[in-house]
C-alpha cells in the first residue's frame, strides 16, 4: 500500500470487530509505527490451534518503513504477537516498565532479546515525524497509558484500555487531565475501547471491591483461596494488604503468578507486608484461619492450580469442608464451560465458591458507556474511531460518540483490514480494505497452521477417520494383501462392521474399474467413493486415507 508523502494512514491489523489481536499501524510519509502487537486465544473449535495473531506480511513488504513498536499496557491481546514479529523487525519497543518487563519474560522463554526503551507517563518520544505522548490509565493491570500522537495531519488520542475509576485508588487514576491538556488545541481523531459501551452507568471501583474483599475476608473462618488475573497486580496487592490486616499468611500455586508478583516486587509495584508471605508446603503447619493461597486457573484452564485442586491433583492443596473459593475475575465467554466444571468439583469437595456473578469481587478493567462519554468530551475529537470490540460494539460507540458531538459521517466504524488515510487539505479517504485474516499457531510454536489443515483437524475430530490399507503386485497388478479398513473416531467397528464389509467392495469395484497401474489415481478414486459411500449409508464425512502400495 502507498500514500502520497504528506497523508496519514492508520491501518487496523486486528481488534476491530473481534477481542484480541490488538495491532495497528500509522503511517506518514515513509515512517511506519505500530501501536501494540497482541494475540487471541481461539475458540475451542480451532483443533490444536493455541493462539491466533494477526497477518503480518502487508506490513511485512514494507519493514524497513517500520521505526518503532509502542505498547499500551501489558495484556496478552495487546503484546502477545510479539515473539512473532520481532524476528522480522528490528525495531525499538516502547512502553511502561512493567509492560516491557512482561515482554522481556515472554521474549525470554523463547530465548530472545529486544532494543526495549522504558517510558514514563507524562514523557514525550519523538519518532519519526510523530511525537508520542503517555498518560496514565486505570485499567486491569498497572501501568497502563493512553496514547497522544502528533502528527504532521494534527494529534491523536489512543486510549488503549482503559476505565475512569471516579474515587481511585492511589496511584491508579486515568489521568483525565492531562489528556484534557492535550486535547485543548484540538484533536484530529480519537480511538476509544468499545469493550463494555453496552454497559450502562459506571465500571465498579477498585475500592469498592476491595470493601466487598474486605467483608469476605473478615467472615471467613477457614482458608481462603483466591483466583484471579495474574497479571492484576493491583488486585493481587489488596489481597496482601487484606491478608495481613486479618493475620493470615499467603502462599501462591501457579507458575504465571509466581513469575509476574516476582517482577512486580522487582519494580516496587507490589509491597507484600513483612512476614506475609509463606511457602506452599509450610500451610499445612497454619490454622486455616491463618491461610490465604494465591492460585492460578480463575479461566478453568485444566493444567492451573485451580483445576488441579477441584480434580484433587495438587500436590499441597486439598480442599475440605470450610474453605472459601474466591473467583476475582470475568468469566471469559469462551471458558464458562470449564469455569463451571472447576466451581462444581469444588463444591462437590465441601467448599464455597463465591464469584462475580454472585457477588461484588470483580471490577472490569474497561470503561462503561458514562465513561466512554467522559472520555470522548473530554477530547472533542473531529474524527472518531471505535477500538476493541465486536462490531456491535463499534457500531454502538461510533452511535455513541455522535451524541456526544461528533458529526455522525466523522464516527467511522472501521474493520480489521480496512485503512483510513487523513488528507493535507483536511477530510478523509477510505482505502480499500487490505486482507486481515488472521495466522493460526500451533503449540509446537513455528510455522503457521493453514486453514487446509485446520479444515482436516476438524473433520478429523468431528467425522473421524478412515485408513484403507491395499498392497498390489506391481507386475500383474493382482492384490495380494487386502483390501484393509481400518477407523479412527468414526464409527464402532463392531457395530458398523457389515458398513465396513460393504466399504472393502466399494474399494475392490474401483480397483477393477480404474486397474492398479496409475497408484494416484487409484487413491483418489478410492478416497472419492469411499467418501461418497460413508456420506451416503452412515450421513459421516470422513477423512479417508487410503495406503495402495505397489511391491
Ligand atoms: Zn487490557
Amino acid at each position: 500500500m502507498t500514500n502520497a508523502p504528506d497523508e496519514l494512514t492508520i491501518h487496523p491489523l486486528g481488534g476491530l470487530g473481534e477481542i484480541g489481536l490488538n495491532c495497528m499501524a500509522l503511517r506518514y510519509g515513509d515512517a511506519i509505527v505500530l501501536v501494540d502487537c497482541g494475540l487471541m486465544f481461539p475458540e475451542d473449535y480451532l483443533f490444536g490451534v493455541d493462539v491466533v495473531i494477526p497477518r503480518f506480511d502487508h506490513i511485512l513488504e514494507e519493514r524497513e518503513k517500520i521505526k518503532a513498536i509502542v505498547l499500551t499496557h501489558g495484556h496478552e491481546d495487546h503484546i502477545g504477537a510479539l515473539p512473532w514479529l520481532l524476528p522480522h523487525v528490528d525495531v525499538p519497543v516502547y512502553g511502561s516498565d512493567f509492560t516491557l518487563a512482561l515482554v522481556a519474560g515472554k521474549l525470554a522463554e523463547r530465548g530472545m532479546e529486544a532494543d526495549l526503551r522504558a517510558v514514563a507517563a507524562g514523557d514525550r518520544v519523538e519518532i519519526g515525524p510523530f511525537a508520542f505522548n503517555f498518560f496514565p490509565v486505570c485499567h486491569s493491570i498497572i501501568k497502563g497509558f493512553a496514547l497522544g500522537i502528533e502528527t504532521p495531519r494534527g494529534c491523536i488520542i489512543h486510549t488503549g484500555d482503559f476505565k475512569i475509576d471516579r474515587n481511585p485508588l492511589d496511584g491508579h487514576a486515568t489521568d483525565l487531565e492531562a489528556i484534557r491538556r492535550f486535547s485543548e488545541p484540538g484533536v484530529t481523531l480519537l480511538m476509544s475501547d468499545s469493550t463494555n459501551v453496552e454497559r450502562e452507568g459506571f465500571a465498579l471501583t477498585e475500592r469498592e471491591i476491595k470493601a466487598s474483599l474486605r467483608e469476605i475476608f473478615d467472615r471467613a473462618r477457614g482458608r481462603i483461596i483466591v483466583t484471579l488475573f495474574s497479571s492484576h497486580i493491583q488486585r493481587l496487592q489488596e489481597i496482601f494488604d487484606l491478608a495481613a490486616a486479618c493475620g493470615r499468611m499467603v502462599a501462591i500455586s501457579g507458575k504465571s503468578l509466581v513469575r509476574n508478583i516476582e517482577l512486580a516486587r522487582e519494580l516496587d509495584y507490589l509491597r507484600i507486608p513483612r512476614g506475609t508471605l509463606v511457602e506452599l508446603e509450610e500451610i499445612g503447619e497454619l490454622e486455616d484461619d491463618e491461610v490465604v493461597l494465591l492460585v492460578t486457573g480463575s479461566q478453568g484452564e485444566p493444567l492451573a492450580s485451580l483445576s488441579r485442586i477441584a480434580m484433587e491433583e495438587h500436590r499441597h492443596v486439598h480442599i475440605k469442608r470450610g474453605d472459601l473459593v474466591i473467583m476475582s475475575s470475568r468469566f471469559i465467554p469462551g471458558n464458562v464451560v470449564a469455569i463451571t466444571k472447576v466451581i462444581n468439583r469444588l463444591y462437590k469437595l465441601g467448599a464455597e465458591v463465591l464469584y462475580e456473578r454472585v457477588q461484588a469481587i470483580h471490577a472490569s478493567g474497561h470503561a462503561h458507556r458514562e465513561e466512554l462519554r467522559i472520555m470522548i468530551e473530554t477530547v472533542r475529537p473531529k474524527y472518531f474511531v471505535p477500538l476493541h470490540g465486536e462490531y456491535r460494539h463499534l457500531v454502538k460507540h461510533a452511535r455513541l460518540a455522535a451524541e456526544c458531538g461528533v458529526a455522525s459521517e466523522r464516527a467511522i466504524v472501521l474493520e480489521d483490514g480496512q485503512p483510513i488515510t487523513f488528507l493535507p487539505q483536511g477530510g478523509i479517504r477510505l482505502e480499500e480494505a487490505l486482507p486481515a485474516e488472521r495466522t493460526l499457531v500451533d503449540g509446537k510454536g513455528v510455522g503457521d497452521v493453514g486453514q487446509s489443515v485446520l479444515k482436516e483437524r476438524q473433520l478429523l475430530a468431528g467425522e473421524g477417520m478412515v485408513i484403507v490399507l491395499l498392497v498390489v503386485d506391481q507386475d500383474t497388478g493382482d492384490i495380494t494383501l487386502g483390501p484393509d479398513i481400518v477407523s479412527k473416531g468414526f464409527v464402532f467397528e463392531q457395530r458398523y462392521a457389515h458398513v465396513l464389509e460393504d466399504a472393502k467392495c466399494v474399494v475392490l469395484e474401483e480397483v477393477e474399474s480404474v486397474g492398479s497401474a496409475n497408484l494416484k489415481r487409484l487413491k483418489e478414486r478410492v478416497r472419492g467413493s469411499l467418501r461418497r459411500f460413508f456420506r451416503n449409508v452412515l450421513e459421516r464425512d470422513p477423512v479417508v486415507v487410503p495406503l495402495i502400495i505397489a511391491v
